[in-house]
């Protein structure tokens, strides 16, 4: 199976069909759909109607940078027509009169929605395993899990299911599933990319992007992507760089800053090995590394657990039974309504988020908790400001470790929230940052990430795609899937 790049060009150069591509894409999702269910929802009949229409296009020397090329979506995104369950049995029947942004423009550019992806409930997770469609597996080990909450589009894009899919990532969602699953993650600058119609979990940390086999892959999607949208009021008004153009540019001379917080006793030694293995590849290239202190950078965790179920317990005040979604049947009252709506359209994940949230804002916690939050997260916000004075780019590993076992972490939400421990700072500073493959430990892969400052994707993906101009763990194919 080639990238997507390569599949686009081949459709301008027709050197095989879009329905042909479709085909073989809807023969790899139905075949793997039992062992690893990446996938919630399948449109195979739409998408092998717009495949046809593609195709025509194509015949006719029209199209766009996408056009006839398959991708998913996490179910996350709002697609007209097509439900949306966000991974709840609270939107199991929610089908969008509309289209997410992201949706519509990677559709705009000729991409083709095949499918949306399994995830977390609400995108709560690190695992895939708060779906109410069940556990997504981990295509290099099956008894492992994927990451989360984008596992279904890390699985799928491992897999070789579909050549691309969106994420969502508010404390890791994106890297990490693409660490722990051997391909590229992309979580761009906050406001980058529109957040209309991207069902809200953290307002102020959610943002969409890209999971790829590659680094020049993720910079064809986000480009497609990325820009301003007068529909998200977080949405920034800058213009979106020619990023698959950017990606050439050579890294000599990149200063990269070894988080050294990064390197603390939670780190796996076999990661800690790939990681250091992959900064004397980019020496290798030019860069000149140096290390870093971001000395308010550990108490990311704490933050993120009182600022996201924060703002979650307020965004998933809406789901009442009253407009859309599940409603328990017949409701005595009002209050019973909403009390058992609530109660069996959420999972337990959910429900703890939702209280941990409500508590932190209640009176009397207010100050002690959530103001106090906000305030070290505008210390770490400083401490990167700070690193950035000195270096181009940060660098460390995207995990404390490769993929656990499934169940491995379900009895203790504290350790499974320590997964996150190196991803959430860049979503509580709101930078780009992307993990791309570097090497294997005990058979899964270990994925080395690059945070940068604000609105310099191009400069992170150019970082990546010179690693993998030299390396080839992008490559690599889990066995049975190549
Ligand atoms: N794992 C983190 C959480 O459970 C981050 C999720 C995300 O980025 N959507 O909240």
């Amino acid at each position: 199976m080639r990238t997507l790049t390569q599949l686009a060009d081949g459709l301008r150069r027709r050197s095989f069909s879009s329905v042909e591509l479709v085909g073989a894409l809807l023969a790899r999702i139905e075949k793997s759909q039992p062992a690893l269910n990446a996938f919630i929802s399948v449109a195979a009949a739409e998408a092998l109607e717009a495949a046809r229409a593609a195709d025509r296009t194509l015949a006719a020397g029209g199209g766009g940078p996408l056009t006839g090329v398959p991708i998913a979506h996490k179910d996350i995104f709002c697609t007209a027509g097509m439900r949306t369950t966000c991974g709840s049995r609270m939107l199991d029947n929610f089908v969008s009169p509309y289209d997410a942004t992201v949706v519509a423009r990677l559709k705009r550019a000729g991409a083709l929605l095949l499918a949306k992806t399994n995830m977390d409930e609400f995108a709560m997770g690190s695992s895939n395993e708060n779906s109410f469609y069940g556990p997504v597996r981990n295509p290099w080990n099956p008894q492992m899990v994927p990451g989360g909450s984008s596992g279904g589009s890390a699985a799928a894009v491992a897999a070789r299911l579909v050549p691309g899919a969106t994420g969502t990532d508010t404390g890791g969602s994106i890297r990490q599933p693409a660490a722990l699953c051997g391909i590229t993650g992309m979580k761009p600058t906050y406001g980058r990319v529109s957040r209309y119609g991207m069902i809200a979990f953290a307002s102020s940390l959610d943002q969409g992007g890209t999971l790829t086999a590659s680094a020049a892959d993720a910079a064809l999607m986000l480009r497609e992507m990325a820009g301003f949208d007068p529909r998200d009021s977080t949405s920034v008004d800058a213009p979106v760089p020619d990023y698959v153009a950017a990606i050439e540019e050579p890294i000599t001379g990149l200063r990269i800053g070894l988080l050294a917080e990064f390197f603390d006793k939670g780190l796996d030694a076999e990661n800690e090995r790939c990681v250091r293995e992959a900064l004397r590849v980019l020496e290798g290239l030019g860069a000149r590394v140096s290390q870093v202190s971001l000395p308010n950078l550990p108490m990311s965790v704490p933050v993120y657990y009182v600022v996201a179920p924060a703002e979650a317990s307020s965004n998933l005040a809406r789901y009442d039974g009253v407009r859309f979604g599940h409603r328990c049947e017949n409701p005595r009252d009002l209050t019973d309504m909403y009390r058992r709506s609530r109660g069996e359209g959420f999972g337990a994940e959910v429900k703890r988020r939702i209280m941990t949230g409500t508590y932190v804002l209640s009176a009397g916690y207010y100050d002690a908790y959530y103001l106090k939050a906000q305030r070290v997260r505008a210390l770490i916000n400083a401490d990167f400001v700070r690193a950035f004075q000195s270096v181009d780019v940060l660098i460390g590993p995207t995990t404390p470790t490769p993929a656990f076992p499934i169940g491995a972490k379900t009895a203790d939400p504290i350790t499974m929230y320590l997964n996150d421990i190196y991803t959430i700072g860049a979503n509580l500073a709101g930078l780009p940052a992307i993990s791309v493959p570097c090497g294997f430990a005990a058979g899964l892969p270990v994925g080395l990430q690059i945070v940068g400052p604000h609105f310099s994707e191009a400069r992170v993906l150019a970082a990546a795609h010179a690693f993998q101009r030299t390396t080839d763990w992008h490559t690599r194919v889990p066995v049975g899937y190549a």
